[in-house]
């Protein structure tokens, strides 16, 4: 026995073994031992080592030397970790899940407004407040995509429009893109009705008994309607995405609605976005149409990130829009765990996380107000460091590191996109800190500012403005000011930096007006000699 299982051994270095189940089921004691000998480095991925085993080529030597084959190529190491995702797409903000824990009050309660429209009335228009990462579109989307699958289902005309106020923010815009939509919808109809009408022209051209089957009573007749609907179809300008006047878009709009019966729910994503930026005139146009409207019918589902947006409102839009509304609260660290839990099991190799991975995500994202958003990124992200440092699972400090490095990311982000008078400001603080001074007041800032506004010829705002955009900045979370009494010298502003210094100068130096300051600091420098 003994000499018939060393030949097998050998037999298998040598190349004369070839079938991989039969070895796998007959491990020997000599397979162990040159597992053991590989050393901890490699005893982790087992299967791979034992599959190589099994590889007629190779050999002990051959695993150990290895790392050093010169036929390998860029990325093969990167493959060769066991990957920590299984379906990485899981966690990113554009999938939709299909189902979504700790949310079923509130889409119980959008679905028994809306079901009204599945019989043909109008469901009551509805405002959805809550801050971001709540589940409000996510809800929102699933809603609308049953409302419209069950619509089919019935064969009810209802229909589902969905917009979203961030990126179409004018009432031009949103008018537009509706017009479009229904526009496009009518002209499929209308598409689908002429083939059909051909079919039975043909038909009766063939058999005269058919037209007995249809509401026409002659040829003539068919093509009359055929003539009716082209020219309908001929009428229905799409809208171009500037240069009519706003009333034409709305006129299209409407017509192209009222085109036929039917009950549509016009959802408004990002709602507070479109009436900070163009005011109420749309939701005004909007909530009046139904009083004209013919043949259709609309409701409005506004979604508001900002609880206090309708304080901007026309009453009248006020109380048309909240005819019914619904709050989605923050989570809470348990039930964002589960919401992580749900989406990890699919997203992760099973083992991939350790035990404190997801209830850490949770907990730093209930501090970031409950944000669903910001857990799953952090998720995420956590992952991607755990992969890129070929870990084999994700540990706790993936997810702190996560945690800054999005939070440098949203640094950099709000730090790029100041108005450049603030980027100044900003720079004079930096510059301050740079050389040193401690205990930075308003008047040193307002100082090195002046210098600087001179150096890249920028105009010069009074120190009472320096101190707002100061005091700005504050709250962007970018400069921590304090108010320190000076005795009888009065009060002054204590000011310090709260970002990284080296980042932050780096991403206000990327901007074309600052970059030339670069060339002005020895100039700065030296009033910090004097
Ligand atoms: P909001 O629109 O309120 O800002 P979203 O609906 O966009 O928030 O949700 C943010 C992210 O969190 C999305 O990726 C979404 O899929 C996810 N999410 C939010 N709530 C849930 C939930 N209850 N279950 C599963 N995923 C959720
Ligand atoms: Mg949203």
């Amino acid at each position: 026995m003994d000499e018939d299982d060393t030949s097998r051994g050998d037999n298998r270095r040598d190349g004369a073994a070839s079938d991989g189940d039969a070895e796998s089921a007959e491990l020997s004691a000599e397979d162990i031992d040159i597992q053991a000998s590989i050393g901890p480095d490699t005893d982790v991925p087992e299967e791979t080592d034992l599959d190589q085993h099994k590889d007629p080529d190779v050999g002990l030597d051959k695993v150990v030397l290895n790392d050093d084959d010169e036929s390998k190529g860029l990325f093969d190491d990167l493959l060769a970790g066991e990957p920590i995702f299984e379906n990485k797409e899981v966690l990113r903000p554009s999938y939709t899940p299909h189902e979504l824990p700790h949310r079923t009050d509130q889409i119980n309660q959008m679905a028994t407004i809306l079901v009204s429209a599945l019989r043909g009335e109008t469901p009551s228009n509805i405002l959805i407040y809550g801050k971001t990462g709540t589940g409000k579109t996510a809800s929102a989307k699933f809603v609308s995509q049953e409302l419209e699958s069950t619509s089919q289902k019935y064969d009810v005309p209802c229909e589902v429009e969905y917009i979203n106020c961030e990126v179409t923010d004018t009432q031009y815009r949103v008018l537009a893109q509706l017009a479009n939509k229904f526009i496009e919808k009518n002209v499929e109809r209308i598409e689908a009705e002429l083939d059909r009408l051909d079919e039975m022209r043909t038909r009766a051209t063939e058999d005269p008994n058919a037209l007995a089957e249809t509401p026409y009573n002659s040829i003539a007749e068919i093509d009359e309607r055929a003539d009716e609907l082209s020219e309908d179809a001929d009428e229905m300008e799409t809208v171009p995405m500037t240069g009519w006047p706003t009333d034409r878009v709305y006129t299209t709009f409407f017509d192209a609605v009222d085109y036929k019966e039917r009950v549509v729910v016009i959802m408004l994503d990002e709602i507070d976005k479109l009436v900070e930026k163009s005011g109420d005139d749309t939701l005004y146009n909007l909530s009046r149409m139904n009083s004209e409207l013919a043949n259709s019918r609309i409701s409005i589902m506004g979604i508001s990130n900002d609880l206090k947006f309708t304080d901007f409102l026309d009453p009248r839009v006020k109380s048309s829009l909240g005819e019914e509304e619904i709050v989605f609260p923050p989570y809470d660290a348990n039930q964002l765990r589960d919401i992580l839990q749900h989406r990890a099991d699919v997203a992760f190799k099973s083992g991939a996380l350790t035990d404190d991975v997801i209830p850490l995500c949770a907990a730093f994202a209930a501090q970031e107000h409950g944000d669903a958003r910001r857990a799953l990124d952090l998720l995420r992200t956590a992952g991607e460091l755990a992969e890129r440092g070929q870990a084999d699972t994700v540990e706790e400090a993936h997810v702190r590191q996560a945690q800054d490095k999005i939070e440098l990311d949203r640094v950099v982000e709000v730090v790029r996109t100041l108005p450049t008078q603030s980027k100044i400001v900003l720079f004079a603080i930096i510059l301050l800190e740079k050389n040193g001074v401690r205990n930075i007041n308003t008047g040193e800032v307002f100082n090195i500012y002046k210098r600087l506004c001179e150096e890249i010829d920028a105009d010069i705002l009074t120190q009472r403005r320096v101190t707002d955009l100061i005091s700005e900045l504050d709250m962007l979370g970018i400069v921590n000011a304090v108010v320190v009494s000076k005795g009888r010298y009065g009060r002054t502003k204590e000011i310090s930096l709260s970002v990284p210094i080296d980042e932050t100068e780096a991403v206000l130096l990327t901007d074309s007006r600052l970059g030339d300051i670069e060339s002005a600091q020895p100039f700065v420098q030296a009033r910090f000699d004097n």
